[in-house]
């Protein structure tokens, strides 16, 4: 007698970033463990995936859901939620905009164990890096923090601060890199976007296109170009966090040819939208760096095709509407909430960028295979015996239409409000129990877990 399964998903395309083909996938103990044209196998439940995408479970590296201290902006159980209903399966959140923010093991442990009870996906943590923490690194390396993160401009959070000197960001690589953690960057220079909004405010200036012409692509440039030239310095591994233009795409691809240890992000904000989103949306298209113009918008499509990009983050960024709501546009809280829409949204677009061939197995990269292996997470990133059973079914047979009324944020404010979509996510699995089913979180989903990167 054969030997009996948990589950099999039946007849599903199965996409890995080799490519797609039509297979029957069992699933034991949360893993896969058999993946084959057709399982003789008996399982104790199966699933006819005929028709349907077999997506690895999305992995999103750059999430602020805001808990402890702010749920009011989002919080762990509806952000997880919203991610899950995107096809997501793991986050990692940002050490700020909770509060406290973590920079040492105890505000570590703490965010730990509110995403213990409230996360239906799998999470990892941020630890910050601030002027103020250098000497805790070791203790969130052991903490087990997926990198730290440093902003080169203001946070916009009064408990976070940057680090916008050389000799400061040098130290805190040297000591990252001495406690095997990554650096994580939000890179824009404080000197240059300071000193154009000072002159803009001076004239008065308080619109939209006058706080566009306050980051202008130099700032982001500047910023990248010293943070990968410190990180060669320093032998620190640099993680370049959205990467807005496809400028700043060829820099870290230059500092890579001179072996840097480098990777870029980009948002799917910076490959659905663009400067004209912001000036049409207002609020909910504001964000740092902002959106591009339409040319930029187009070669940064080019450049992450081109491998330029290692992968792709919402940066959900959620804050509550009061927040976003000003005639003056320069003091509106920026950030873009994106973890739900997002990303089906860019698999259908990328479907009409490439054919389907191409372009389900280049995003299984950018979203899942690339995330674990640069983070170091060897259970997770794709459909293949022996990982965790983490994965969404996919419907590309129909366009719906967005709608923020869907939208399970706690705030249900987005950019994404009416886009035509290719893409439904139907379902989605967490080691092997199913969390998102046709429209709603599973009443019993199970608790997701911490997960730490192999040293
Ligand atoms: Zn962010």
């Amino acid at each position: 007698m054969s030997s009996q399964l948990d589950l099999i998903v039946r007849g599903g395309n199965v996409v890995t970033p080799a490519g797609v083909s039509r297979k029957d996938v069992g699933i034991q103990a949360g893993r896969f463990v058999r993946i084959a044209p057709h399982l003789t196998e008996n399982a104790a439940q199966e699933i006819d995936a005929t028709g349907l995408q077999v997506f690895p479970g999305i992995l999103d590296a750059h999430v602020h859901f805001n808990e402890p201290g702010r749920t009011e902006w989002e919080g762990l159980a509806t952000g997880s939620a919203a991610l899950a209903a995107g096809g997501g399966t793991w986050f990692c959140d940002m050490p700020l905009n909770s509060t406290p923010p973590v920079l040492d093991a105890p505000s570590f442990e703490a965010k730990t164990k509110l995403a213990a009870e409230k996360s239906v996906t799998d999470f990892s943590l941020w630890g910050g890096l601030v002027p103020e923490n250098l000497d805790r690194l070791p203790e969130l390396a052991a903490a087990g923090a997926l990198g730290v993160k440093a902003f080169m401009c203001g946070s916009g959070i009064e408990d976070f601060h940057s680090i916008i000197d050389a000799a400061t960001l040098r130290r805190g690589m040297q000591r990252a890199a001495a406690c095997g953690l990554l650096v994580a960057v939000h890179a824009e220079d404080e000197a240059m976007a300071e000193s154009l909004v000072e002159k803009a405010r001076a004239r008065g200036a308080t619109d939209v296109q006058s706080w566009l012409e306050t980051r202008p692509v130099e700032v982001e440039l500047a910023a990248i170009g010293r943070a990968v030239e410190l990180a060669g310095e320093t032998h620190c591994a640099l993680h370049v966090v959205h990467v807005s233009s496809p400028e700043g795409l060829e820099l870290i691809a230059g500092a890579r040819r001179r072996g840097v240890n480098v990777s870029a992000e980009t948002c799917p904000h910076y490959l659905l939208l663009n400067e004209e989103d912001t000036l049409r949306l207002g609020a909910v298209a504001k964000c740092a760096p902002p959106l591009r113009s339409e040319e930029r918008r187009q070669g940064l499509w080019q450049a992450a095709i081109n491998g330029l990009v290692h992968t792709i983050g919402s940066d959900h960024s959620p804050a509550p509407p009061e927040m976003k709501q000003s005639q003056d546009f320069f003091s509106i809280w920026g950030g873009i909430s994106g973890v739900q829409h997002a990303f089906p949204l860019l698999i259908s677009e990328a479907l009409t960028e490439l054919p389907s061939t191409r372009a389900l197995p280049w995003l299984a990269g950018l979203l899942a295979a690339n995330v674990a292996r640069r983070f170091r997470l060897p259970g997770k990133g794709a459909i293949a015996e022996g990982r965790d059973a983490d994965f969404s079914l996919l419907d590309l047979r129909k366009e719906i239409r967005l709608s923020n009324a869907a939208l399970l944020y706690r705030h249900k404010q987005g950019p994404y409000d009416g886009r035509r979509c290719h893409c439904q996510v139907r379902q989605t699995w967490v080691r092997g129990r199913r969390i998102w089913h046709d429209g709603s979180i599973a009443p019993h989903a199970p608790r997701g877990h911490l997960l730490q990167p192999t040293s």
